[in-house]
């Protein structure tokens, strides 16, 4: 058992993106290798509609998966394979961008004006970039949710965790997403596999996580001398934790509990070539989807 160290906290960057919609990007446009499999997590929370109401109008999509979670408020969307929906709070949205896919995604608030929500960028394998496009929804209710003896909860949106499974799958970065809630004052360890790149993103409330290449024997005898361990600190707001390797990560929840985000999958390790929402391996695929939208060639007829 090893604790990942944590490589890097970084609060995310106010960002403007689609027709004018204020958001916070905890990474993404950066080094695709560094979370590879993931390239991009952008958090939609906003409380003035203003900021957020002229949404993502219609825009292209090729070589990627996106993910959408939405917490509060709606995301109603429309898209090249004549797919129309919303997206209420709990909701959690898996799109195959693929060979090519047009779509436009408008957030509304809620009854107060609010909105919350995460996208995340999944990138697809050489072997599945030009795949046929798939959409896919899923209500909160369908997602499971554990409640451990400690009052941890774990909502399971992609991915299997402590025997539950999301009903998401298929997802070619093999993701693990996990929607968390520690309480006050609790420590707890979440295992992730070795072979996984994980990071978290904290949106609510404060605490630690533990960043010891030492085992976890040493850090809890650390603790019961009363000793400072290395252990890095962060208040919740909108945070970036980007681990290192390991098998597992413990965190220790401050006086108002943590609320987080922790997320994993396969890295891909191939060439990135990225202009925008079309994510390729090489610049001349690039090219052939600029080519393909000047020509109308860019959504591929279903065979
Ligand atoms: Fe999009």
């Amino acid at each position: 058992m090893s604790i990942r160290p944590v490589a890097e906290l970084r609060p995310a960057t106010p960002t403007v993106e689609g027709a004018g919609v204020k958001l916070h990007r905890a990474f993404g446009f950066h080094n695709p290798k560094e979370l590879d499999p993931f390239l991009l997590f952008d958090d939609f929370r906003n409380e003035r509609p203003e900021d957020f109401e002229k949404g993502f109008p219609w825009h292209p999509h090729r070589g990627i998966e996106t993910i959408t979670y939405v917490l509060s408020g709606t995301v109603t969307h429309a898209d090249s394979l004549g797919n129309t929906g919303t997206l209420g709070a709990g909701s959690v949205q898996w799109m195959t961008a693929g060979s090519g896919i047009m779509h436009q995604e408008m957030p509304e608030g809620n009854a107060s004006g609010q909105m919350h929500g995460f996208q995340l960028w999944g990138n697809l394998p050489a072997s599945l970039k030009m795949t046929a496009p798939r959409y896919q929804d899923m209500e909160g209710s369908e997602l499971p949710e554990i409640i451990d003896d400690d009052g941890t909860r774990v909502k399971v949106i992609i991915g299997e965790f402590w025997g539950r499974k999301s009903p998401v799958d298929g997802i070619a970065a093999d993701p693990q997403y996990l929607d968390i809630q520690v309480p006050a004052g609790v420590k707890k360890t979440f295992r992730i596999d070795t072979y996984r790149r994980a990071f978290a993103y904290v949106f609510d409330g404060s605490g630690r996580f533990a960043d010891a290449s030492q085992p976890a024997g040493v850090l809890l005898e650390k603790e019961v001398r009363g000793e400072e361990v290395n252990i890095r600190d962060m208040s919740g707001d909108r945070t970036l934790v980007r681990f290192g390797t390991g098998d597992e990560v413990t965190v220790q929840a401050g006086p108002e509990g943590l609320r987080f985000l922790l997320i994993s999958g396969a890295p891909i390790k191939e060439p990135v070539a990225w202009h925008g929402p079309i994510v390729m391996n090489r610049p001349e695929e690039l090219r052939q989807a600029m080519a393909d939208l000047r020509n109308g060639t860019f959504v591929k007829p279903a065979h």
